[in-house]
C-alpha cells in the first residue's frame, strides 16, 4: 500500500441570501452563496482533494456547472461519487484536514455538527478530521467579505500496483 496526500481548493462568492452551507451544515448568515450547486466550498475542496490523489481530474470535469442537472445539488452527492471512485481503486481514506477562510460567518458554534456530518459522510472517526477556520485579516476578497474559500488535504492508502 502507498500512503498518498491529495489537495483541493475552492472559492465561492457571496450573494443575496440567509445562509451558507459548509460541510453539509446550513449556517445562518446575512448572505448566501452564488453557486450552481449548494456552493459548499468545504465539500467541493474535499472532492478535489480526493480526485487529485487519484489523478481523476477535478470536480468541474465530473460535474460541469454548465450542466443543469447539478443545479441546487447537495454537495454530499459529489463527495459520495469521489469516495465510490476511491473504493473502486481499492483505496481507503485515512484523514481529512480542512481550513476555511472567511471573515464571517464564524463556524465555532457549528464546528461539532460539521465534524459529525463529515465523519458520517466520509466514514471516518471524528479524531481523523481536522477543521480549522481563519480570517484574512480584512485583506483580499475574503477580507472584504466578498466570498469564502476552503483548502483541504486528504490522506489515503492506495494499492502500489494498479
Ligand atoms: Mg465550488
Amino acid at each position: 500500500m502507498l500512503t498518498l496526500t491529495g489537495f483541493g481548493y475552492d472559492v465561492h462568492a457571496f450573494a443575496a441570501g440567509d445562509h451558507v452551507t459548509l460541510a453539509g451544515i446550513k449556517i445562518p448568515h446575512d448572505k448566501g452563496i452564488r453557486a450552481h450547486s449548494d456552493g459548499d466550498v468545504i465539500l467541493h475542496a474535499l472532492c478535489d482533494a480526493l480526485f487529485g490523489v487519484m489523478g481523476h481530474g477535478d470536480i468541474g470535469q465530473h460535474f460541469p456547472p454548465s450542466d443543469p442537472q447539478w443545479k441546487g445539488t447537495s454537495s454530499d452527492h459529489f463527495v459520495r461519487f469521489a469516495l465510490e471512485r476511491l473504493e473502486k481503486r481499492k483505496g481507503r481514506l485515512l484523514h481529512a484536514d480542512i481550513s476555511l477562510v472567511a471573515e464571517a460567518p464564524r463556524i465555532g458554534p457549528y464546528r461539532a455538527q460539521m465534524i459529525a456530518n463529515l465523519a458520517g459522510l466520509l466514514g471516518l472517526n471524528q479524531a481523523r478530521i481536522g477543521l480549522k477556520a481563519t480570517t484574512s485579516e480584512s485583506m483580499g476578497f475574503t477580507g472584504r467579505k466578498e466570498g469564502l474559500a476552503a483548502a483541504v488535504t486528504v490522506t489515503v492508502t492506495l494499492p502500489e500496483q494498479e
